[in-house]
This record gives structure tokens, sequence and C-alpha cells, in this order.
């Protein structure tokens, strides 16, 4: 099987979707980086295939937690040419809110709270300041935007009003499970989950279901806990070595990006590498399958 012989059906600015059958998707991730709902020109190398290796892994610590939708990295219907970077998924029917879940106060979250003492109708206590450790997690849900549109926070009761008051409190439950898992686990290898932004759909049986990719540095601010320290920005295992360029470069982020210069292209890869290995205990060499044959099946 070739990916030439499947039909495309959506690209995002990560994700490129084919149809595999009546009832699955694969969902290939490409090394695009987008930054300030740009993308930019330059790929950074096996951003990909860490995304794609990050997701597979928290399937499976997930499992039993809530229904999703990974089935396999190393299947046969998955094409050669992107294994390692492909996920067969169940296809679902995909819900129009980004449901995040945050634990610190940052981006978005920490803006909303400056302006209005709340994030997303939830009130917090006063004096939070930049990185924040909140009294407990919350769900923060977002609107989905359209193409090179920011996501617009919104409340438990305008989610309620899209998706149904049920299903929004369903959203919110299952956001905050995933956060309580992510965050344990990386907890223990030393790193904190800041937020995290979640994408359901419902499956052929009308099943609330995890999509998407899950707690991988592109959906989740990961912060070393070892240097936090509350009342400036965090460093974080993500995007940072692009955004700070951004802001140094003289980009106007309302024309087209400049090409990333080489430097932050590897800063930017190994901090992908680096929060892999750092999660997983596992090196991306190794993926898709250490004990694998010559021919990349087990
Ligand atoms: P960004 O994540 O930067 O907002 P994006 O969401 O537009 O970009 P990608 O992440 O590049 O897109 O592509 C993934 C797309 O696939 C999203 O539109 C997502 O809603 C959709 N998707 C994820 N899982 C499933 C699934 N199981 N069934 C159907 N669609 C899915
Ligand atoms: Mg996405």
């Amino acid at each position: 099987m070739s990916l030439s012989e499947l039909s495309h059906v959506a690209s995002g600015k990560v994700r490129e979707l084919y149809r595999v059958d009546d009832q699955h998707l694969l969902l290939v991730a490409s090394d695009r980086i987008s930054a300030y709902d740009w993308v930019l020109p330059t790929p950074i190398p096996d951003k990909g295939r860490v995304l794609t290796a990050l997701s597979a892994w928290w399937f499976d610590q997930l499992d039993g937690v809530l229904p999703h939708h990974f089935v396999s990295a190393d299947d046969p219907r998955i094409p050669a040419e992107v294994r390692g970077r492909a996920m067969l998924c169940r296809a679902l029917d995909m819900l129009p809110v980004e449901c995040v879940a945050r634990g610190y106060l940052a981006g978005s979250g920490l803006a909303d709270y400056a302006a209005t003492g709340a994030v997303c109708g939830v009130d917090l206590p006063v004096g939070l300041t930049d990185g924040s450790r909140l009294p407990a997690p919350i769900f923060t849900p977002a609107a989905k935007a359209a193409a090179g549109e920011h996501d617009q926070n919104v409340t438990q009761s305008d989610v309620a009003a899209r998706v149904g008051a049920g299903t929004a409190e369903d959203l919110r439950e299952l956001t905050l499970a995933v956060y309580r898992r992510g965050a344990e686990l990386a907890g223990g290898r030393g790193i904190l989950v800041a937020d995290t932004k979640l994408e359901f759909g419902r499956d052929a049986d009308g099943e609330l279901t995890l999509g998407d990719e899950v707690l991988t540095p592109d959906s989740s601010r990961f912060w070393p806990a070892k240097a936090w320290f509350p009342g400036r920005e965090q460093p974080s295992y993500d995007k940072q070595p692009v955004r700070d360029w951004a802001r140094r470069c003289g980009w106007d982020r309302a024309s087209a990006p400049p090409e990333l210069p080489h430097e932050v292209v590897t800063a930017t890869r190994e901090r992908y590498l680096e929060i892999y290995q750092r999660l997983t205990g596992r090196r991306l060499a190794d993926w898709p399958h250490p004990e694998s044959g010559p021919d990349g099946r087990g």
C-alpha cells in the first residue's frame, strides 16, 4: 500500500489526513511548525516522528482512562513511506471545541486572568502571577477558529450552547481526567504540564472519544520542574526557541514569516527529542519498534 492509493481528506497546519476505510483514518504528522497562527517556511527535522511517537505512547498510558481513537502506529495498512510519523485512528465526528486544561497560569490564561481575574468564566484567587500553580486544574475551552485566526477562549455555557450541556460537562470531566493522568506521569519525570489542549469527537457508536494528538509539545506547555519559578515566563520544552526568535527577528506577524535560522531549527529539534526521551524514557531512534525485524515490523 502506498500513500498515493489512499484518498487525502484534509490538511491541517501540521497533519495530513487520509482515509483508510469506512472506519479508519491515517493521521500523518509532518515536520511543519506553526507560530502565531502561521506555518513557518522551515521544517523541523524529526518533529512529525516525535509528535506521533509521543502521542502513541500517551494513548497507551490513557488506556482505561477514556475511549480514544488511536489504533496503531505499526500496522500493515500504514504505507512504509510515512511509517513512524503516521497513526492509524478510528474516524471521529469531531466537536468544534478545543478542550484545554490548565494547572498553571500562562499564555492566554494569564492574559485573561490579568484582564478579568477569571479564565473562561472560572474565577481565580487574587495575587496569581505568570507561572502560578492553580488551586486545582481548570477546564478552559476555546472555540476552534477559522484558518489563520486565533482560537477564542469561551465559557462552559458557551460550550453547552454549541454541543449541549451534558456533552459540555462530559468534555470537562474527560479533559481534566487526561490532564490529571498526564500531570501525574510527567511529574514523576520532573516535568510540569502547565496546560494542554485536547480534541474530542464521537465515534461510530456516538461515544465521546479523544482524538487528534495528546500531550505533545505542540499541544501542551511542558516545564522542567526544577526551573519552575512563578513571576516570570517559564523555560519550556516546546517551540520556545521559535517564539524567542520570532520576537527578536523583526517579523511583524501580519505578513508571511521568514525562514528560520539554522541554530533555531537545531535548538527546537533538540527540545522535541529531549521531551520525548524525558517523558517516555525511550529514544526516538528506537521508534517505531526497537525489536522490529529488518522490514520494520515486529
Ligand atoms: P492546529 O493543531 O495547529 O490547530 P489543525 O488542528 O488545523 O492545526 P492538524 O493538527 O494539522 O490541524 O490536523 C489534525 C486535524 O485532524 C484536525 O482538524 C483534527 O480535528 C482532525 N482529527 C484528529 N483526529 C481525528 C479523527 N479521529 N477523526 C477525524 N478528524 C480528526
Ligand atoms: Mg491540531
